[in-house]
């Protein structure tokens, strides 16, 4: 009931206003947002295309990119003579450092650059001493024991122009001459022996064997620094892929001078790649190596395939016959470069790019984040050993003008949602002004009907009575006679109040202003209005303005003001009005004039009900009239005080209130002197 009774027009208009407003902001908010959704999908899309593009160019660019490889290693297989070790040394020369380019034939396997494999899956057959050239001194060591015999024997062929009996007998005499317990003599013998080089004893380079003999005696001799060198030379130069050995060799000799090598040096032998590297680089070889010797999968095709050792990839690509084939293995390092070389290339501009393997496993990653969109070209699709991606280098970037759209966007938004906001709050406004304005005109309506009824009433049955000549007494009829002139002339005041209130709200109210004495105008006023009030107990004080030396001065204290007498007048009546009609108990009310700088400062006191701090200075407004029990029991139009101000302030003056409900009010005009 009560909502019902809120809802009345105008307010109704109100509640329709917000509800559309609601409804709008909701399409809008709504609208926004799809449009917002389109525009991201559209740029995605975009986005997409563009990915798409660039993820075809590189397939291409990479295709390209090992055509051209395929190439170079087919020309290489069929190079023969002297020709292929300069030709592969100058190819091999533009690998990075994980990668080796290998030549395999049936004699086994050439890598190039040399150097970087440490370790082959063959080795190629060795030359064999004739065979039963050292029966005779063998069989003189171990069988009779003698040694200075059999030494002499061994020396001698140490001598022979065959490089290979020339190694069998200098390995087999150190042998000797540590029976005997001669093992600075061994020495010697293993440093001739070393100079050997790559002469075969025994399935291993002399050089090797020596070296490592050489260790192992001057263990046994305990010269430990000489020790720790030699090892640490001969373990640089195994990892340095100084020889031609396979996998069991390297391994042995490389586990057994490791003892001896201080642990700095084994991690790292000093070489340009680390023993991790190379040890992998080496086992990628085999794979290689296996692949071909098992014509996986077909040797006149070729073959390329990425293999993990550990988790290094490698892409192995070979190609050749059966016969002679030539092949490249090739690290991260090396893809890497061949990425970089595609990027380069290509018009990839503001893309990223990765290589997984086949299964998608990451090779190499460009990818700063975990992109939302990126492409793919699966192995399958390109021909490629390897899986592809592309995603975009800043996505950031991609979105900027998105984000910028989004932006101004919300920024219209927010600027439609204000001004619907302002204008709803100002429709709120104006209704509820409209509505107070409308109450406050009825309440005045019902106020000023009610002044003039209880004045009108009185006179109407007074006149009836002495119409009627029912009154008797001269005494009483000349009371009724005052009453009823008492009455029409506060009726006559009501009217002259509300006739200039119309005039005042007209702007046609006139003042004619004239030098009076402030003194002799409140006094007469006051004069008139104790007569009013008297009757009903009421007294007016009056302080101050030269009342016959009381107060504030005498006579001498005069002070002049320029005012309109009859409107000043009806000010302070208005006034001392109020006083009375809001002070229901106390009967006395106060009016002090003082003077101030320039100024006549009146004062209306009273100790009535007073006025709530918060209706202080609205009692100035017209029509308004205080609330609460004491308040409403008074008649009244509300139109008093606002008279009261306009008639103040014409005269160049203010008026103030100061109040305590339930203590009483003072209302202080002040007006300026005519000066001098
Ligand atoms: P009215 O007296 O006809 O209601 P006014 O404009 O003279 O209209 O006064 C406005 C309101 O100010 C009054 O309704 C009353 O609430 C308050 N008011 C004015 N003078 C006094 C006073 N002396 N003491 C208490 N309240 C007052």
């Amino acid at each position: 009931m009560q909502i019902n009774a809120w809802l009345r027009p105008p307010r109704h208009l109100v509640v329709l206003f917000l509800g559309i407003t609601l409804v709008l902001m909701m399409a809008l908010g709504w609208l926004g947002g799809r449009l917002l959704q389109q525009d991201r999908a559209l740029e995605r899309q975009r986005l997409q295309d563009r990915l798409e593009l660039a993820a075809d160019r590189a397939a291409a660019a990479f295709t390209r990119r090992l055509a051209a490889i395929e190439d170079s290693l087919s020309r290489l297989s069929t190079t023969v003579g002297s020709e292929l070790p300069k030709a592969a040394a100058r190819y091999a020369s533009q690998l990075t450092g994980d990668a080796l380019l290998v030549i395999l034939t049936a004699d086994g396997l050439e890598s190039f650059p040399k150097g970087r494999l440490i370790y082959r899956p063959v080795t190629s057959p060795t030359e064999e001493p004739p065979a039963g050239v050292f029966a005779r001194g063998e069989a003189l060591e171990f069988r009779e024991r003698d040694y200075q015999r059999a030494g002499r024997l061994f020396r001698s062929l140490s001598q022979s122009d065959d490089p290979t009996v020339r190694a069998g007998g200098l390995l087999r005499l150190a042998r000797v001459y540590r029976k005997a317990g001669r093992l600075d003599a061994a020495l010697a013998v293993y440093t001739d022996l070393a100079e050997l080089g790559d002469t075969p004893v025994g399935e291993l380079p002399a050089e090797l064997v020596a070296r490592f003999a050489r260790v192992t005696v001057l263990q046994e001799l305990s010269r430990v620094d000489e020790l720790q060198l030699e090892a640490e030379s001969l373990y640089a130069d195994l990892y340095a892929g100084r020889w031609r050995i396979t996998r069991p060799g390297f391994r042995f000799h490389t586990e057994e001078v490791g003892r001896y090598v201080g642990s700095d040096i084994v991690h790292d032998s000093g070489n340009s790649m680390s023993v991790h590297n190379a040890v992998a680089l080496a086992e990628a070889v085999d794979l290689l190596w296996t692949d071909w010797r098992s014509g996986q999968p077909d040797n006149r095709n070729g073959d390329r395939r990425i293999v993990w050792v550990g988790d290094d990839p490698f892409l192995l690509i070979r190609i050749g016959s059966s016969h002679s084939a030539a092949g490249i293995i090739a690290g991260a390092g090396q893809l890497d470069n061949w990425l970089t070389h595609v990027e380069l290339t290509q018009a990839t501009d503001g893309v990223a790019l990765a290589i997984a393997d086949v299964r998608g496993k990451t090779i190499i990653s460009r990818f700063s984040d975990r992109p939302e969109v990126r492409v793919t070209r699966a192995a399958a699709e390109t021909g490629l050993p390897l899986t592809l991606q592309v995603a975009s280098a800043s996505l950031d970037a991609d979105f900027a003008q998105l984000a910028e759209r989004r932006r101004l966007m919300l920024l219209g938004m927010s600027i439609v949602a204000l001004l619907v906001l302002v204008s709803l709050y100002a429709v709120t406004r104006g209704v509820t002004r409209e509505l107070e304005a409308a109450r406050l005109k009825s309440d005045f309506v019902a106020a000023v009907s009610h002044e003039f009824r209880t004045p009108l009433t009185s006179m109407r049955q007074l006149t009836e009575l002495l119409a009627t000549g029912r009154v008797a007494s001269d005494e009483r009829r000349a009371h009724y006679y005052s009453v009823i002139s008492r009455e029409s002339e506060r009726l006559h005041r009501l009217v002259e109040g509300l006739l200039d209130f119309g005039r005042m709200e007209a702007g046609a109210l006139e003042f004619h202003l004239e030098d009076l004495e402030v003194g002799a105008l409140v006094r007469d006023v006051v004069d008139e209005f104790q007569q009013e009030v008297g009757e009903r107990g009421y007294e007016i004080v009056l302080n101050g303005g030269g009342e016959g030396g009381g107060g504030g001065g005498d006579g001498a204290d005069t002070y002049t003001i320029r005012a309109d007498d009859e409107a000043l007048k009806r000010a302070l009546w208005n006034l001392l009005d109020n006083a009375v009609k809001y002070s229901p108990d106390c009967k006395t009310v106060w009016i002090d004039q003082t003077p101030e700088n320039d100024c006549i400062v009146i004062r209306v006191r009273d100790r009535g009900v007073g006025i709530a701090p918060g209706d202080q200075k609205a009692v100035f407004h017209k029509f308004f009239r205080g609330r609460g029990r004491q308040v409403d029991a008074v008649k009244g139009t509300g139109i008093g005080l606002s008279m009261v101000r306009h008639i103040v302030e014409a005269h160049g003056g203010e008026v103030q209130v100061e109040s305590e409900p339930g203590a009483g009010s003072t209302f202080t005009v002040r007006l300026p002197l005519v000066s001098g």
